[in-house]
């Protein structure tokens, strides 16, 4: 089978630090591919280059559907199917819930119906599982988690083929990270082929059918998810701490 999205040897500097080295990755589709890695190890990095939000490789080459996407500008490969959230929440802070998606939506497809934005808006907030009685409630005055629920939802609207989801579990509480991790195997039931850069390791081992590890910038371990994380030199040297299974 050929992969859905593949990357190839992409890399990108900021002057003297390698950002990302040469990554090769790829992800079939129905399939979510989790990447993990310290700090400053490149992952952010690595969807930007792919997105070309906000800036894309010095060089290696991305195909999305058998098609390369490398030489298209940021919102044509999202139109192509390649949606993203940020690390931080990226949401207008004194617009409501729905507004903030809408905002993404007629980004997106140009200026369309407003009926029918406001529909794929709300179609794609009910999908987050956002509370219907907030649609109306400015961003702004949200707790963290709702508002990373209208990032997601505002990713979710352009009816991505793959959806990019940068530590999306990140400052969540326990029963939180548990609501997203619902929330990305629903995606992935309907179909979603998603890549997962995500501290909380045992969501990302959890949800995750392949798992990359990035350290400076370099592809250090690739495969199973449960035989790179049992790789003693992976849970040691570049996570940094001890893998406990998710408290079911
Ligand atoms: P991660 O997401 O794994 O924490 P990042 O991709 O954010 O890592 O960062 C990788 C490296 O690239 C870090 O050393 C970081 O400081 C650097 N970096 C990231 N973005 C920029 C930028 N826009 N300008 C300069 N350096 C950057
Ligand atoms: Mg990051």
């Amino acid at each position: 089978m050929q992969p859905l999205l593949s990357i190839s040897e992409a890399s990108k500097s900021f002057g003297a630090i390698r950002a990302v080295r040469d990554v090769s990755l790829s992800v079939n589709e129905g399939e979510i591919l989790g990447i993990a890695g310290p700090n400053g190890s490149g992952k952010s990095t690595f969807f930007n280059i792919i997105t070309k939000t906000p800036f894309g490789p010095d060089s290696g080459r991305v195909v999305l559907g058998g098609r390369d996407v490398s030489r298209l500008r940021s919102h044509e490969i999202a139109r192509l199917g390649l949606a993203r959230t940020f690390q931080r929440e990226s949401v207008f802070a004194s617009l409501s819930a729905i507004d903030n998606v809408l905002v993404a939506v007629e980004n997106s497809a140009g200026h369309g119906k407003f009926a029918a934005n406001l529909e794929t808006a709300e179609w794609a907030l009910d999908l987050a599982g956002f509370p219907a009685n907030m649609h109306n409630t400015a961003a702004g005055t949200m707790p963290v988690f709702l508002r990373k629920l209208i990032m997601i939802a505002s990713a979710l609207a352009l009816r991505p083929k793959v959806l990019l989801l940068d530590e999306p579990a990140s400052s969540l509480t326990p029963h939180e990270v548990a609501r997203i991790q619902v929330l990305i195997l629903k995606l992935k039931s309907l179909g979603m082929t998603i890549l997962l850069i995500e501290h909380v390791l045992p969501l990302l081992t959890s949800v995750s059918d392949g798992l990359a590890v990035l350290d400076y910038g370099t592809l250090v371990a690739y495969g199973r998810p449960d035989e790179v994380i049992a790789d003693p030199r992976v849970i040691e040297a570049y996570l940094g701490k001890k893998y406990e299974p998710l408290a079911s």
